[in-house]
């Protein structure tokens, strides 16, 4: 990792359930860690804004999300790391907990949240959403098929995919084409999601 000590480096913060990580989001991540320094993965613990439990466990939702990194080109790998900071506490994750908890470790660094649309849509019912807009720049990711947002937009492209569709892929048939290959191999040995 390529750290500038003590003038600040900036940080992307890509937070998401990834009950599994998917194609789409490792397409966002390969585009995003051309503009950051660093790019932080954050599996949360408990989505509260969800209304059903993920399926996998928040250790093998952390499991899979370190797993994708290597189906990753390596010059984008050595900019992206994952964090368990939400994975590791009880209780529903607070964005604005995580901002306030890596600020102690990040203490120079600018932060970037990054959403995409459906993400930017749930905003303002998160927690302290004044306060995280001063603790952070918030850029949004449009996804297809959903309404721009009130947040600056960033000009990289998105895949139609999401975790629900690769979740209904694994009930019909066992498998999915959307996410890769070090994640297949993962949900096949911990027989996640009906996998075969
Ligand atoms: P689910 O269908 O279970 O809601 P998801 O595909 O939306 O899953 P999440 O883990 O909820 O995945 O998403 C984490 C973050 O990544 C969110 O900000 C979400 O908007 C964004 N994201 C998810 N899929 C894509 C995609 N295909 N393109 C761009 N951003 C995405
Ligand atoms: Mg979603």
């Amino acid at each position: 990792m390529s750290l500038k000590f003590n003038s600040g480096n900036s940080i992307g913060l890509l937070g998401g359930t990834f009950d599994p990580i998917h194609l789409g989001h490792l397409h966002v991540i390969n585009q995003l860690a051309k503009k950051f320094d660093q790019l932080a993965l954050i599996p949360t613990g408990e989505p509260w804004m969800k209304p059903d439990k993920p399926i996998a466990s928040p250790k093998e939702r952390l499991e899979m999300c370190e797993a994708a990194l290597d189906d990753l080109p390596e010059e984008i790998q050595e900019k992206v790391f994952v964090l368990d900071i939400e994975v590791k506490k009880s209780g529903p994750s607070y964005t604005f907990d995580t901002l306030q908890s890596l600020r102690a470790f990040f203490p120079r660094d600018s932060f970037t949240l990054i959403l995409g649309t459906d993400a930017a849509a749930s905003f303002s019912k998160w927690k302290r959403p004044d306060d995280i807009k001063k603790m952070a720049e918030i850029l949004v990711v449009k996804r297809p098929g959903s309404k721009a947002s009130d947040f600056k937009e960033l000009e990289i492209q998105a895949l139609e995919i999401s975790s629900t569709k690769i979740r209904e892929e694994f009930k019909v048939k066992g498998s999915s084409e959307l996410i890769s290959k070090s994640v297949t191999k993962y949900i096949k040995k911990n027989g996640l999601y009906g996998g075969k």
